[in-house]
C-alpha cells in the first residue's frame, strides 16, 4: 500500500549519527513505512558562505499513504522531535530531511517543490539516492544516474561511512 517518495537526512551538528538513526526511527510509522535505507555518507558541506561542520547525510526511500503536502508536515514534525531549531540560513542543525522525490508527482508551491529544486547538483542527494534505487529516474525520464556524471557534481568531496547501519 502508499506511494514510494524519497527522503534526504542530514545532520551537522551533535552526535550526527544518532541524529539520522533517531529520525529514521520516528520517520516510520503507520503512515509511512521506510523500506530502505542508503549507507550513511560524511560530506562537505555546499553551497555557504561562511565554514561549516561537516554533514552526515542518507537517503531513505519510503511508502505513504500521505499526499505531499501532509509528508512536507510530518517531516517537519520530526525535525522538530530531533531538536531542530530554525534560526538563520546556514547555521548548523541536528537534522534535515527534504522530501527529494515523491512517486508520479511533479509541484511548485511556496512551500513544497517537488522534485526538490536543488536534488539535481548534489552529490549527497544523488549518491545515496541512486544506491536505494539504481534506476530511478526525474519525472521527465532523465536518469538520475546521469545527474551524477555533471563534472561539478563529480567534484563533490564525500565518503561513505563502512560501519554505520541505517536499518531498523
Ligand atoms: P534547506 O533548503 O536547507 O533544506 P530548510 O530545511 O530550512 O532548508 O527548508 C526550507 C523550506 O523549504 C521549508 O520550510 C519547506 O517549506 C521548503 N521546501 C520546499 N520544497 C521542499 C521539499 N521538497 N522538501 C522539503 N522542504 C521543502
Ligand atoms: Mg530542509
Amino acid at each position: 500500500m502508499g506511494v514510494n517518495a524519497w527522503l534526504s537526512l542530514g545532520s551537522n551538528q551533535g552526535d550526527r549519527l544518532r541524529n539520522l538513526r533517531e529520525a529514521i526511527a520516528r520517520l516510520h510509522s503507520e503512515q509511512v513505512q521506510v523500506v530502505r535505507c542508503a549507507s550513511v555518507y560524511e560530506t562537505e558541506p555546499v553551497g555557504y558562505d561562511t565554514p561549516q561542520p561537516m554533514y552526515l547525510n542518507t537517503v531513505v526511500q519510503v511508502r505513504t499513504s500521505l499526499p505531499p503536502m501532509d509528508l512536507l508536515e510530518y517531516v517537519m514534525a520530526v525535525e522538530q522531535a530531533g531538536g531542530r531549531v530554525r534560526t538563520h540560513y546556514g547555521n548548523p542543525r541536528t537534522i534535515d530531511i527534504d522530501i527529494v522525490l515523491y512517486e508520479g508527482v511533479q509541484m511548485q508551491s511556496e512551500r513544497l517543490t517537488i522534485p526538490h529544486p536543488r536534488m539535481y547538483g548534489r552529490a549527497f542527494v544523488l549518491v545515496p539516492l541512486l544506491e536505494v534505487s539504481p534506476d530511478l529516474t526525474l519525472p521527465d525520464g532523465t536518469p538520475i544516474r546521469l545527474l551524477l556524471e555533471q563534472p561539478e557534481v563529480r567534484a563533490q568531496k564525500i565518503w561513505k561511512l563502512p560501519d554505520a547501519n541505517l536499518s531498523l
